[in-house]
């Protein structure tokens, strides 16, 4: 696996040239070019990389898609899109994210009051915005604001308690207007169909959003009495992220299509639009055989626009325009977190650590000759051999009839009998070499935490395509597990028989081995967490100039220690004092030293809470 899956889930977006991964656009440069550049200016420990041209080159397929299908189809609707702050609401992203998509009117999605300022500080007026998820007064009043700011904005209606409070916002709001202004209305409605995975909460009967038909008919009678009927033009749902399968979309589209075209039968002539909720699924797999994702974004777009022109032409009622509110599709790719591996945690296994005594217990002399005489035609019987007498050994451990050396020595030769079969045995696809594996594998030492940079791994189990940025020219043979540096024991990718991870076998005191995780845009940033105080790793923007030439913009740096204390609300001042006068204080050292150790003390403050690498102590960097 020299290409790591690169071309199952890469999409083009990078390239391997000669040994190191490259990003596929201007000049290709490679992702360590890139990273080296930036840790030359003294930045160490994990890094985020993001791409604008990534993100624009999302929305301009997304949009792109859609425009085809419906000159395909010749469909008279519209398409719109906004994007679903929630699955990134960092600025660095945010803000290019308006600026690359300017050509096409794209917008954004909110679903709670700081996002929804957001929405309405950054999006260009004109541009969609919706509004999901629960809301108050406070946020209703906050979209009435913002229409009347002259934004294009849809609060969706997700239960009858809510429209109850817009009806109170509007005659609060507009009691005074001479042009009442409202903010245009949509409805979730409650499907009966669901999506399917991980993430399939968001649909389906017992969903936590959405309307019964029931309350559809009651919100419909409820518009029409207060004259707010003419503000009705959306119908909304959202079965669920990372539809892997397109099947209950299209269930959830047949239902909300004909929900559609029987309010428009019903007389409410305002509506207008479809809102498909979010769902398209991101390729995540490294190999083949566990694929997430069973459609493309062209079988997604003419399934929508040919299911929603058919229930249009069955029930004669006009093409709805159609909204779509994908995010993971749009924020997934952008962002590469580049972690430098410091340790390598099986390095005793070799050979030389070996400390063999003048007289040896039998059992060990025997695996000693196992290892030395293995070859292709015994190396099974050999291993099965090897493996006993490990067994042995260590029982005889435990009862106190050999010592620590022994022991050592025959935990090395099991480990050096199992890597030499696993190397004799390596055509063999079975099942028994993919569990020597797992119990030989390597154990990678990683400058990051799971918990701040992959929520998703820990929390549901969510793969991330992960590779080195060099040596793809040699094919990697140590099976990997992956160590964050937080103390939890949960902070590991380890390895799977059923999706073998291999990767190079190095000595991280003679050369820097990075990895690198993709497809890290979506969710895992703001759902990432402190665990241990490691925060969010310094971020950087990688753009490319007109000659090609990449160059770097609004780099943040991670947060300090203190600043990281400061946010947990201690009281910087009284640590800063604390410390100060510990050392100040000390009966063990003179002033000099005091001075060389606080000026220390406050270096080490300014700085973030990675690690710095192995060889930037060395160096002194
Ligand atoms: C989360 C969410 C989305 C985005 O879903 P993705 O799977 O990221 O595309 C869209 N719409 C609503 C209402 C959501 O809650």
């Amino acid at each position: 696996m020299k290409r790591f899956g690169l071309d199952i889930w890469g999409d083009d977006n990078f390239v391997i040239k000669k040994d190191t991964v490259n990003i596929k656009f201007g000049n290709e440069p490679s992702i360590l070019e890139i990273t080296n550049h930036i840790r030359e200016k003294g930045y160490k420990g994990p890094m985020l990389l993001r791409f604008p041209h990534l993100i624009k080159k999302q929305i301009d397929t997304l949009f792109c898609t859609f425009k085809t299908a419906k000159k395909e189809f010749n469909y008279q609707g519209n398409f719109h899109a906004v994007f679903p702050l929630k699955v990134n609401q960092f600025p660095n992203f945010a803000t290019e994210l308006i600026n690359v998509s300017d050509k096409h009117n794209y917008g954004l999605e909110a679903g709670s009051k700081a996002e929804l300022i957001i929405a309405m500080s950054y999006t260009p007026l004109g541009a969609p915005i919706t509004v999901n998820g629960f809301k108050d007064k406070e946020m209703i009043s906050l979209c009435f604001i913002a229409a009347k700011m002259g934004h294009n904005i849809t609060i969706t209606i997700e239960g009858i308690g809510e429209l109850e409070t817009i009806i109170e916002v509007n005659s609060e709001m507009n009691a005074k207007s001479k042009k009442p202004i409202v903010p245009k209305i949509g409805v979730r409605i409650r499907l009966h169909s669901s999506g399917i995975g991980i993430w399939a909460k968001s649909g389906g009967y017992s969903s936590k959003f959405g309307l019964t038909s029931t309350e559809l008919l009651e919100a419909y009678e409820m518009l029409k009495e207060y004259n707010l009927l003419d503000s009705l033009w959306m119908i909304h749902f959202h079965i669920g992220s990372q539809m892997g399968d397109i099947a209950p979309l299209k269930k959830a589209l047949r239902e909300a299509g004909n929900i559609y075209a029987e309010l428009k039968k019903r007389g409410v002539d305002s509506l207008r639009a479809i809102n498909i909720g979010g769902g398209l699924a991101v390729e995540y797999s490294q190999q083949l055989q566990n694929q997430e994702r069973n459609y493309s974004l062209k079988e997604f777009a003419n399934d929508v626009i040919y299911l929603m022109q058919d229930i249009a032409k069955s029930k004669n009622v006009p093409e709805p325009d159609i909204f779509t509110e994908s995010g993971r599709y749009i924020a997934a790719s952008h962002s590469v977190l580049v972690a430098p591996v410091l340790e390598l945690f099986s390095q005793e296994y070799h050979e030389k650590s070996l400390r063999l005594k003048e007289q040896n217990p039998p059992l060990i002399e025997e695996l000693f000759d196992l290892y030395n005489s293995l070859g292709r035609t015994n190396a099974r019987e050999y291993l099965h051999d090897a493996l006993d007498h490990m067994e042995s050994l260590l029982t005889l451990f435990d009862l106190g009839y050999i010592d620590l050396e022994d022991r050592s020595n025959s935990e090395i030769l099991a480990n050096l009998i199992i890597k030499r079969v696993i190397s004799l045995l390596k055509d063999e696809d079975t099942n028994e070499l993919k569990r020597l594996q797992d119990r030989i594998q390597e154990r990678y030492l990683v400058n990051f935490s799971v918990f701040q940079s992959l929520p998703d791994w820990w929390g549901l189990g969510q793969h991330f395509p992960i590779m080195p940025l060099t040596k793809l020219d040699i094919k990697p043979t140590n099976p990997a597990s992956i160590w964050d540096i937080t103390c939890d024991s949960d902070g590991e990718i380890g390895f799977k028989p059923k999706a073998p991870f291999y990767l190079h076998d190095i000595d991280i005191e003679q050369e820097e081995y990075f990895l690198g995780f993709f497809l890290t845009g979506a969710y895992q940033e703001v759902l990432g967490m402190k665990h241990n105080l490691f925060t969010h790793p310094t971020e950087a923007v990688v753009k490319f100039d007109e000659s090609g030439e990449f160059y770097i913009e609004n780099l943040i740096e991670a947060q300090n220690l203190m600043d990281v204390l400061d946010d947990l609300d201690y009281d910087t001042n009284i640590i800063d004092k604390s410390l100060k006068k510990k050392l100040e204080e000390s009966k063990y050292i003179g002033s000099d030293e005091k001075q060389d150790l606080l000026g220390k003390l406050y270096l080490y403050l300014s700085e973030n809470s990675y690690l710095k690498t192995i060889q930037a102590i060395e160096t002194g960097k």
